[in-house]
């Protein structure tokens, strides 16, 4: 890992964060003003599947100090089955339902929590974040989450909405979502970056929403 990153372990004072993001190499990062105390609201990580929601997420929360929760995971074990399995019980609509139970479970302070690609889906759970926490988008083409997926093993854990090419179907789920992916963050974040760098862009963000 690069010095200058700010994902690696112990760095979990906010100002110090904000000091090392001046001399960061990621090129989007601009100077920040410097940094107030970080309030521990949870953190909601939005986005298509392949965003990085779960990378990112467990990366941030490391920088940060704070736990990591992913609702997927949660849904997997207080359900014993996989998205798979749920959705050909119950049906995407029963899927939703337990997703949104899930969210409010694993909401808690000083949380990083990667939400399901649908999770904005449902009115109620984009209000829920926004009431309760600080909601990122990472945001990221058709193309990048269709060659990340395309290289992804957990094929169970990611059942195709309509069978058809993953990339066309990124572009299809896209169209659909992004307006209701921007419509329930607080911040857009470019996810074609790497993970470090993406975790300093959120952090910049948010140091700059709270010093204002
Ligand atoms: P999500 O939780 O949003 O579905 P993941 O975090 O599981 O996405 O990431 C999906 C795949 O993309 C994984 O193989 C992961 O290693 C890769 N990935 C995630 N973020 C990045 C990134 N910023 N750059 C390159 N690859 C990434
Ligand atoms: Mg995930």
């Amino acid at each position: 890992m690069r010095k200058s990153c700010l994902t690696g372990r112990g760095h979990n004072n906010f100002q110090l964060l904000c000091v090392a993001l001046i001399s960061s190499p990621c090129s989007r990062i601009a100077r920040s003003g410097g940094g107030t105390a970080l309030m521990s609201l949870p953190i909601f990580l939005i986005g298509a599947r392949g965003c990085g929601k779960t990378t990112v997420g467990e990366a941030l929360s490391q920088a940060l100090g704070y736990a990591f929760t992913d609702t997927d995971h949660h849904l997997q074990l207080s359900t014993q089955r996989s998205v798979t399995e749920i959705v050909a019980a119950e049906g995407w609509e029963g899927f939703r339902a337990r997703e949104t139970e899930s969210l409010k479970a694993v909401t808690a302070p000083k949380t990083v929590i990667a939400t399901g690609g649908g999770m904005i889906l449902a009115e109620e759970n984009c209000r829920f974040m926004q009431e309760q926490g600080q909601v990122i988008w990472l945001s990221a083409s058709p193309e990048v989450l269709a060659e990340r997926l395309e290289s992804e093993p957990e094929a169970a854990q990611r059942p195709t909405l309509t069978g058809r090419p993953i990339a066309d179907e990124m572009s299809d789920v896209l169209r659909e979502r992004a307006h209701l992916y921007q419509a329930a963050a607080h911040h857009q974040v470019n996810a074609m970056q790497s993970p470090e760098c993406v975790v300093e862009e959120i952090l910049l963000s948010l140091s700059l929403a709270r010093a204002s």
